[in-house]
């Protein structure tokens, strides 16, 4: 069967792992699609339904969203709430209008709630408020999992959804306050390097983290709309075991770009959470061959794009 697989949000960090791994399958029986929000603003039914009407997909994978760090999600909680509650009840709107086979669509673990145990598991997304920085964008993402479940019951519609943990590759935003640490980092040590300084970083170094390479992602997304069959969520992640300190990121950055200065750390600066590790179990048993690229190799690739692509890198 020829299918047509269009990505929301495909020209973000997400979408273009996705499009990498793509690339490397060359299945001629899908046509993928990768939109950006020139072809049409998704928070309005009619450019959405327009572009539904363009390209006719059998599938989606949705993943544009407002997304953006703790303090714009801080400051913007209305249209972080707004903007992605209008964009997924359009894309799932239009799923459902146009008969789409399969859409699987893009939460994210900062959604789970905020006092928790851990590991954090797929049963646990509803179970109390999100931290109140993001609530605006969680309750947005959460209502996806509802629609989901309200779809397939009412109208049999196949919608799921995939939580990643943090994400990072090329094509990050390398935003210095407003993108992620690992982009940030990055973009932190070439102004260090061009500067002759040394590198400062917010924070004791020690929280610990699960990230996740945009190409192992984007092999992932395919995998999941081929094979996940659940309504309910999927987490998609690496390991407990390979949750890494702050300090140990920076450590293999500072490495795989020659940094030769000194590695500050700025303890008057908050840490943030100590650690949200969320389990792969479900995933692991599922897709048992799974293998992540390591660490040191994705984080090097992601080094040497930001600088190769430095003039028109986000940032
Ligand atoms: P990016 O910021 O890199 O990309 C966002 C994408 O959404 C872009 O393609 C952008 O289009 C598109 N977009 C945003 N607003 C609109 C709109 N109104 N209409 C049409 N398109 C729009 O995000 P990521 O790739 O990092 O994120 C993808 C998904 O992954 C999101 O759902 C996010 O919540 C989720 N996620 C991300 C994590 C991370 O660490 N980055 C962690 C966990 C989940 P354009 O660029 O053309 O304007």
């Amino acid at each position: 069967m020829t299918r047509v697989i269009l990505v929301t949000g495909g020209s973000g960090l997400v979408g273009k792992g996705i499009e990498a791994y793509v690339s490397t399958v060359n299945n001629p029986n899908d046509q993928w699609i990768f939109l950006r929000s020139k072809e049409g603003d998704l928070r309005s039914k009619d450019q959405t339904r327009a572009i539904f009407e363009k390209y006719k997909p059998t599938h989606v994978i949705h993943l544009a969203a407002k997304v953006g760090g703790l303090f714009s999600n801080m400051k913007y909680k209305v249209e972080f709430f707004r903007d992605n509650i209008d964009i997924n009840d359009n894309i799932l709107a239009m799923c459902k209008e146009f008969n789409v086979i399969k859409c699987v669509s893009c939460l994210s673990t900062c959604i789970f709630p905020d006092k928790t145990t851990y590991p954090i598991d797929e049963t646990m997304v509803h179970n109390g408020p999100p931290h109140p920085s993001n609530e605006g964008y969680a309750y947005a993402k959460r209502m996806i999992d509802v629609l989901n479940r309200a779809y397939n019951e009412e109208y049999g519609c196949k919608f799921t959804s995939v939580i990643p943990t943090n994400i990072y590759g090329p094509h990050d935003n390398y935003h210095l306050s407003d993108g992620h640490v690992i982009p940030g980092l990055i973009h932190k040590t070439y102004l260090a390097m061009q500067n002759n300084q040394d590198l400062t970083i917010m924070g004791t170094g020690k929280p610990l983290r699960q990230f996740i390479y945009s190409l192992d992602l984007g092999r992932l997304f395919v995998w999941a709309l081929d094979n996940y069959e659940e309504l309910n969520p999927l987490i998609l992640s690496v390991g407990e075991e390979d949750e890494i300190s702050i300090a140990d990121v920076a450590t293999l950055i500072t490495e795989a770009m020659e940094f030769k200065g000194k590695l500050i750390f700025d303890t008057s600066k908050a840490d943030g959470q100590y650690k949200k590790t969320a389990s792969n179990l479900k995933l692991k048993s599922l897709y048992p061959e799974l293998k992540f690229t390591p660490i040191k190799e994705a984080i090097k690739a992601s080094c040497q794009w930001f600088v190769e692509n430095y003039e028109t890198a986000r940032k």
